[in-house]
Parts: structure tokens; C-alpha cells; sequence
């Protein structure tokens, strides 16, 4: 395969590996989100298998760099956050996310969001999409406790505003999605709540077999991790052993 079209190949990009010719040294991350968006563009024309082992294969590799890029670029949308929005469906991704040293990432994203909010109202609607599904899949996986109340509220009223710009279905309105995952209404049905997170959370939180929802292992203690990728879960070694034959082409080995 193209290696432009490969986890090695994003890495070059990202300049965690040596490329041939070498990438030129001042290249900028600004540069390397235009190329990233060029990669991105043709990975989403593959059929989803292919492109998901790619992104497993990149976060098994690369999470850790990439994650501190992503803390060391204070843009909303620089090419760090720009890759991990891609790959946020990755268990090495969500599993990251739920990792104690992680959890102060929702509430930076969050301010970087606030940050950005003028620029925002100027951006096309792919570009909002991105950003507010990214924050979505954050608040989701990650305690709200941990983000300031101030930050909150502004975030709301500024959520309240960009949802005008979707349809009003609560599942297609990434912007009222956002806002429900921060408020937590109680009252209200949030019937696509539950099946959502059910959906992010499967392999990572639940059981990766198919059919199975559990949440503990069979003694009632924590899931069992699959050894070499250290991400996806099972309740008990029958249903590894089922899971395996789907699982082994996402199996990357990695040290956290
Ligand atoms: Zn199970
Ligand atoms: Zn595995």
C-alpha cells in the first residue's frame, strides 16, 4: 500500500518518524494540518475496515506523541486534535481518554473551544462539526467535574447560538448534543443517549463480543484487557476467544 496512506505515513507527517526525503525543518504544524486534511480526505474514500486498522494501527504507535502535541498547540483545531477527532472512535483512543493522567483534556478543550468562539462563528460547517463532535465524544467519556463551572456556562450560551445552525433532530444537532451532555438534564428522555454511549463505549467500557453488554467481569471484578493491545475488554476468556477472529486485525501491540 501507498505508504502517504498508512499509520507510518501519518507519522512522517507528524514528524514522530523519519521521512525520505527528510521533512523540511520549519515546517509548521499549520502545514502539516493541510496535509493531514489531504490524507484524512482520501482515507475516508476506503472502505471503514481499512481505514479503521489504519487508525488503530497509528494510535497503538503514536497516541502518547500525539496527545502531547495536542497539549503543546493551543489552537481548537490544530493537527493533533484534527488526527485524534478522526480516530476518536479507537479504543486505544477512548481507553486514553478514561486514564488518569488524561483527565484534565475535556476541560483544556473546552477552553481552547471558548477561545476560538469568534473564530468559530466564521467557520464552515464541517469545520464546526468536527470541533463539536470531537467535544461531544470528550464530554461523553470524560467527568464534567473536572471543568470549570464559569467555563460551562459560557460554553452553553455560545452552544445555544451554534445550534441554529443545525437541523433540529437532537442526534443530527452536534451543538445541542454538546449541551445535553454538559447539563445532564435528568427529566428529559434523552432516549439516544444510552444507545450513543453504548456505541462509544463497546470494547472499551463493555464487552467487545458482539452480542454481550456486560460491564464486569463474571466475578464481578473489572473487565479483562486483551494483553497486547491493552485496549479492548472482555468479560471473561470465552468471549475473547469468540472476538478474537474479528479483533486480531486491530490488535496492535502497545505499552499502555
Ligand atoms: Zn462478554
Ligand atoms: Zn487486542
Amino acid at each position: 500500500m501507498d505508504r502517504f496512506l498508512s499509520a507510518e505515513g501519518i507519522a512522517e507527517v507528524m514528524s514522530f518518524v523519519a521521512s525520505t526525503p527528510p521533512a523540511p525543518e520549519d515546517v509548521t504544524d499549520e502545514h502539516r494540518g493541510v496535509i493531514i486534511n489531504g490524507q484524512i480526505l482520501i482515507f475516508r474514500t476506503m472502505p471503514q475496515r481499512a481505514q479503521m486498522i489504519i487508525h488503530c494501527e497509528y494510535a497503538a504507535k503514536y497516541l502518547p506523541q500525539t496527545i502531547q502535541r495536542w497539549r503543546n498547540n493551543s489552537s481548537v483545531m490544530s493537527v493533533a486534535p484534527l488526527i485524534l477527532s478522526e480516530i476518536q472512535w479507537c479504543p486505544y483512543f477512548l481507553h486514553a481518554m478514561f486514564r488518569a493522567c488524561n483527565q484534565d483534556l475535556a476541560a483544556m478543550q473546552v477552553k481552547r473551544t471558548l477561545d476560538a468562539a469568534e473564530a468559530i462563528e466564521g467557520m464552515k460547517q464541517d469545520e464546526l462539526d468536527r470541533i463539536l463532535e470531537f467535544l461531544a465524544t470528550l464530554l461523553l467519556v470524560q467527568d464534567r467535574k473536572d471543568i470549570p463551572e464559569s467555563d460551562l456556562s459560557v460554553l452553553l450560551t455560545k452552544l445555544k447560538i451554534w445550534q441554529r445552525r443545525y437541523p433540529d433532530d437532537l442526534e443530527q444537532n452536534l451543538a445541542k448534543r454538546c449541551s445535553v451532555l454538559i447539563t445532564r438534564p435528568p427529566a428529559l428522555t434523552i432516549d439516544w443517549l444510552p444507545s450513543w454511549r453504548h456505541r462509544v463505549l463497546k470494547g472499551v467500557e463493555l464487552c467487545a463480543e458482539v452480542r454481550c453488554i456486560q460491564s464486569v467481569a463474571g466475578d464481578g471484578g473489572p473487565l479483562l484487557r486483551c494483553s497486547r493491545c491493552k485496549s479492548t475488554v472482555y468479560c471473561c476468556r470465552e468471549h475473547q476467544k469468540a472476538h478474537w477472529p474479528t479483533h486480531k486485525a486491530y490488535c496492535f501491540k502497545t505499552e499502555q
